[in-house]
């Protein structure tokens, strides 16, 4: 099963959306694989964000992912990535369709509630950014049948 990387930005800490955003992708399916709350800091943003280093508005990115500390999670199950990806909506909340953990919770495009992997191989990644391997527990609902299929199971 694939894994991805959520983060419950500062924006959603902030704005006591925690219980809200994991209640949904609770009540999705998805299974929480790992768990924690930390303090981000240019460092990590740097590698995180490499893609976004060289723009203007890299500074104010720092400056709204480290007011406070983040959730972050591992999110497991079948097409993960593609599943929470969807779930999230576009970057900006605005334009974000409702429905979705943006367009439903959020007016910014950088104050934006969440981060969500792209791709299978940067879920993988980022996982191992923010986790230490003992970090991420190898679980499964006991009762996984009513969550997939036995075909979809074994994906
Ligand atoms: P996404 O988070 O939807 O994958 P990006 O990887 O393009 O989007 O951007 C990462 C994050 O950087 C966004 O979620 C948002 O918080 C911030 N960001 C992106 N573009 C801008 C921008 N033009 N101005 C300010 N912040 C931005």
């Amino acid at each position: 099963m694939e894994l991805t990387l959520a983060i419950l930005k500062p924006s959603a800490i902030e704005r006591c959306l925690v219980g809200e955003i994991i209640s949904r992708i609770q009540k999705k399916g998805l299974i929480i694989a790992g768990m924690k709350m930390m303090q981000l800091d240019e460092k990590i943003l740097r590698e995180h964000y490499a893609h976004l280093v060289d723009k203007p508005f890299f500074p104010s990115i720092v400056k709204s992912m480290t007011a406070s500390p983040v959730v972050v999670m591992a999110l497991k199950g079948v097409d993960a990535v593609k599943v929470y990806r969807e779930m999230t909506g576009v970057t900006n909340g605005r334009n974000a369709a409702p429905g979705t953990l943006r367009g439903d919770l959020c007016m910014s495009g950088q104050a934006n509630i969440v981060h969500a992997s792209d791709t299978p191989e940067n879920g993988k990644i980022e996982v191992a950014r923010f986790f230490k391997p003992e970090e991420i527990f190898d679980w499964m609902p006991a009762d996984k049948e009513f969550y997939y299929g036995d075909d979809e199971f074994r994906q």
